[in-house]
């Protein structure tokens, strides 16, 4: 589940955002495990420490890190009770890793906001309530099925639904009251025995504020609202123009772009804070891969030792896995070489322990 999910109510600006997001793809040829739907988009996730690589390591290709995001359409008021596309809509939510909810925070006379206007606190919490009755209808469906359970013979199944009771007994109590699972503060343990519900309030979200062109600079007294309220609940905040972004998205001269954003007074694009954030969100990090042949951004999850790292490249990587040579990318900015990284002992040989952090670049050994 290493996507993120892009909801929110209609009209907010999540077609406008996803377009953006999908105008330059991931160059399919070097993901061809992706089936791409017209709703999945698999997007490069920005990082300028890989260009930098190539300051001093030139390589002949540069292959980004990636990271997918689905537009889930079709969130209404009343969709756990199968309103819009209500139960469709559901199913597409529970399979992904983590929850962008756009939320509209600009004004527009010709957009017309669902609820008559523009309240984002308010539509976060009517998202928020289809989505807390939704787990709460998954987790009362296992609670019925649980006597049986317990009476049964084998004992692994019996004690299993015995543990998971007291859990289910929690979320409901929440759920019912429109509160996410994730604010109930549930331990791993416990999650763990709730998995396979796939509680979408248990996910991370972040709510994207999609501001008109007028704030560019971020802030208007919508996000401020917003910000208070996902300061109580715990998630992050990104705000983005989804229109600006569509503009400059389709423009092809980096240089133009950049001259764009600056005139607009914006270091960088929103929409890379939003990948990052996302790819965050999902607990990725990112190795590199340093040749002449390419240079290239890995995926991995936080805390994974080097085999484990290793075997996203391939699985014979992970499987004949020997030893890692290792530095981190702010060494090679500062030596400017691997030989000089060498001379200087900065190049350090790690074995299958070992936990690999962001930024590092890896050169693998391994048996055939
Ligand atoms: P969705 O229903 O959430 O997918 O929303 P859309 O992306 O289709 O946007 C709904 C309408 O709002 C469209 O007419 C967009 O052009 C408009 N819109 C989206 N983002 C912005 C924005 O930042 N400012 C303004 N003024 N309009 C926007």
């Amino acid at each position: 589940q290493l996507n993120c999910g892009i909801v929110g109510l209609p009209n907010v600006g999540k077609s406008t955002l996803f377009s953006a997001l999908t105008s330059a793809p991931a160059e399919a040829a070097n993901y061809p495990f992706c089936t791409i739907e017209p709703n999945v988009g698999v997007v490069a996730v920005p990082d300028a420490r890989m260009h930098r690589i190539t300051e001093f390591i030139t390589p002949q290709k540069l292959i980004p890190a990636i990271v997918e995001f689905v537009d889930i359409a079709g969130l209404v008021r009343g969709a756990s009770k199968g309103e819009g596309l209500g139960n469709q809509f559901l199913g597409h939510i529970r399979q992904v890793g983590a929850i962008i909810h756009v939320v509209r925070c600009f004004d527009d006379d010709d957009v017309v906001h669902v609820d008559g206007k523009v309240n984002p606190v308010s539509d976060i919490e009517t998202i928020s309530i289809e989505l807390a009755f939704a787990d709460l209808e998954t987790v009362q469906k296992r609670l019925t099925a649980l006597p049986k359970l317990i009476k049964s013979q084998d004992k692994k199944i019996s004690g299993a639904a015995k543990a998971v009771e007291p859990v289910l007994k929690k979320l409901v109590a929440a759920l019912e009251e429109g509160e996410p699972a994730r604010s109930i503060g549930l331990e791993e343990r416990e999650v763990e025995l709730i998995s396979d519900l796939h509680l979408i309030t248990l996910k991370k979200q972040l709510y994207c504020c999609n501001v008109g062109e007028d704030d560019l600079g971020g802030e208007n007294d919508y996000v401020a609202k917003v910000r208070e309220f996902a300061e109580k609940d715990g998630s992050g905040v990104v705000v983005i123009c989804g229109k600006f972004e569509s503009e400059i998205s389709e423009m092809d001269d980096e240089e133009e772009k950049q001259a764009f954003l600056e005139d607009a007074g914006l270091e960088e694009s929103g929409l890379h804070r939003l990948i990052r954030e996302g790819y965050a969100m999902l607990g990725l990090q990112t190795y590199f891969t340093a040749g002449e042949k390419e240079v290239r951004a890995w995926t991995f999850p936080k805390g994974a030792k080097a085999p484990q790292a290793a075997g996203v490249i391939h699985s014979d990587f992970e499987r004949g896995f020997i030893r890692a040579e290792v530095y981190h990318c702010e060494e090679l900015f500062e030596f400017k070489s691997e030989a000089a990284l060498k001379e200087k002992g900065k190049l350090r040989v790690e074995g299958k322990d070992y936990e690999v952090q962001d930024g590092e670049v890896l050169h693998f050994r391994f048996n055939v």
